[in-house]
């Protein structure tokens, strides 16, 4: 007797929605899939115990009509594909029908929707045995879907299931990613009743990394446009040649919308940068592929995500080609000097941008505070200084005639005393460095031992002027930091003061202020203007002590005439 056997329907569709729904990143990237595919120009998302227990997709997009929601559920429905030609002009995210079938077999599902035409929608409820009510009710345009209890009926998958932790950074990593290709749509994500990000529709990628990843990753990356027209267009910013980060955590892929890893476009991207960063460095930025449909075939995985070209090498020298040139054409120091390149060589750079972050007076980035304008107080007149400033040095050591002597000032050193001593000075005052709110929350991804170390010393950090909130995971959001930085710094310092030794003498504190007086100080190299010059010194020339900054090196150079002429053999 044979004992091959026919799978029970039953079975066989478990088995089926498993392949689609494996953890609650699957739903959340299957449901958000649809939410974009339905032109939704908002999305709210709202978790609960790491999409383990509710996942809530809200969508202010085209609805479903109440006829055709039955159908939606049941295997390989769609909407979005009818022929086999089809797939040549693909432009949505979703295709195979799969989806809302398989999570219905998995999970308890409530689903709202309208269409918007008569204020009127539907409310369903169904789970894996079909559907269970229907209502009529009052309704906006959109969808409204809670996928509660993932796998109640699968305690096997159930058992499987990672911790809250790990699957709310799973879900949060994707979605970070996935807003930056969609920047014109708005995203927020709430989780267990706390809101974890709220990014608003905005009009370029570059405000959406922005919004993402904050401004020092920004500042690093420069912007990217290539039209070779016939639908084939490069967008994107990656880094400038110099700059780069330790791994390659953020290169970030986009083909046709779709959020990819593929070993051609990660090859062309990384070579591109050879010899143009350090060692040890890779390339950073988000990269977004237009080409045709025809192209590329994503029908290959259920999860789609995977991706494959008709023409590996056509796309791999475009790219490379494209990147090079780019690079090449724009060396780091002359990053300001930045500028659209001419239509011959079929690259288009934009507009400057924040491409020259390194070249902005300094002052315009908040470095130096504006000294507060008090009538009747200006001690005394920018003209009756008591020192005459002949120039900048190699962009790096202001020249000062004083006292009759002659100065090389080193900006760096020099700026850092400043901002050290009034950090002192407020920590001494109010106990507490003053802090600036952030616009947005910037996000820190902090490793095993820096989070350690956060746990620590979470008070001293407050009284350094940073308010932090853990978002589970290693995840820190920067709420607020000390307000002598600029926000591009907050992060970066942040993570010096996680890194740095405590045990070291003279105390935790100072050593601390002086990582951020250091960080946030003017740099050598970096071209000042006379009004920048004068208040950096005004400010330091006021301070009781100018000879050597926090970390013990010497700040000024003095030459006084009797030396001068001796060397020029006057005397
Ligand atoms: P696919 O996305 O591959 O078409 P799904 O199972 O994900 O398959 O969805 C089935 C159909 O349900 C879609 O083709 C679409 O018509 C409709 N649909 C799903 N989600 C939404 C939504 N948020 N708004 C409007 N329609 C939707
Ligand atoms: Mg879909």
């Amino acid at each position: 007797m044979g004992v091959v056997k026919a799978l029970s329907p039953e079975v066989y569709r478990k088995i089926a929605a498993g392949e689609v729904v494996e953890r609650p990143l699957s739903v959340v990237k299957e449901l958000v899939e649809n939410s974009l595919d339905a032109g939704a120009g908002a999305l709210r998302i709202e978790l609960d115990e790491g999409g383990k227990k509710k996942i809530r997709i809200i969508d202010d997009g085209c609805g479903f009509y109440p006829e055709d929601i039955t159908l939606a559920f049941s295997r390989h429905s769609t909407s979005k594909l009818t022929r086999l030609e089809d797939f040549d002009h693909l432009k949505s995210l979703g295709f195979r029908g799969e989806a809302l079938p398989s999570i219905a077999q998995v999970a308890r599902i409530s689903l709202t929707s309208s269409t918007g035409q008569s204020g009127l929608g539907v409310r369903v409820n169904l789970d894996a045995e079909g559907e269970k009510e229907r209502e009529e009710c009052v309704c906006s345009r959109g969808t409204d879907m809670i996928v509660s209890d993932l796998f109640y009926n699968f305690p096997v998958r159930k058992r499987f299931l990672k911790s809250e932790r790990t699957e709310l950074n799973a879900i949060l990593r994707y979605l970070e990613q996935l807003a930056l290709a969609y920047w014109t749509v708005a995203f927020s994500l709430r989780h267990n009743g706390r809101e974890l990000f709220s990014f608003p529709a905005v009009s370029s990628l570059r405000d959406r990394i922005y919004q993402v990843f904050g401004k020092d990753f920004l500042e690093g990356l420069m912007p990217l446009e290539n039209d070779r027209g016939q639908d084939r267009r490069l967008k994107g910013w990656i880094s400038k040649p110099g700059k780069g980060g330790r791994d390659r955590q953020r290169q970030f892929f986009f083909v046709n919308g779709r959020n990819v890893r593929e070993k051609t476009l990660i090859a062309a991207f990384n070579q591109a940068y050879a010899g143009l960063l350090e060692k040890e460095r890779h390339p950073q930025g988000v990269l977004l592929v237009d080409m045709p449909s025809s192209e590329i075939d994503v029908n290959i995985h259920p999860m789609k995500l995977e991706i494959k070209f008709v023409d590996n090498h056509a796309l791999f020298s475009w790219v490379y080609r494209v990147l090079g040139a780019m690079l090449k054409g724009e060396s780091p120091s002359q990053a300001a000097a930045f500028q659209p390149w001419s239509a011959s060589s079929a690259v288009t750079a934009g507009p400057v941008g924040v491409d020259s972050a390194d070249q902005k007076p300094f002052l315009q980035t908040g470095w130096i505070a504006e000294p507060a304008i008090v009538p009747g107080l200006a001690l005394f007149d920018s003209r009756e200084r008591e020192y005459r400033i002949l120039g900048q040095f190699i962009h790096s050591y202001i020249v000062v005639e004083k006292g009759g002597e002659l100065l090389l000032v080193d900006q760096h050193n020099a700026h850092e005393t400043v901002i050290y001593n009034r950090l002192s000075a407020q920590l001494q005052r109010i106990g507490k460095i003053p802090a600036a709110a952030t616009l947005f929350p910037i996000l820190c991804e902090l490793s095993p031992q820096e989070w350690a170390r956060y746990e620590d010393r979470g008070d001293e950090l407050g009284r350094l002027g940073y308010e932090l909130e853990p978002l589970g995971n290693r995840v820190l959001s920067i709420r607020a930091y000390p307000a002598e930085l600029s926000d591009t710094q907050a992060r970066e310092i942040l993570r010096a003061l996680l890194n740095g030794d405590d045990e070291e003498s003279g105390g935790a504190v100072p050593k601390k202020l002086a990582t951020i007086s250091c960080k946030s100080a003017i740099k050598v190299n970096h071209p000042l203007t006379e009004q920048e010059m004068r208040r950096l010194l005004d400010d330091f020339f006021a301070l009781d002590q100018h000879e050597y900054c926090p970390h013990g090196r010497p700040i000024v150079v003095t030459l006084s005439v009797e030396e001068i002429e001796k060397r020029l053999k006057r005397r």
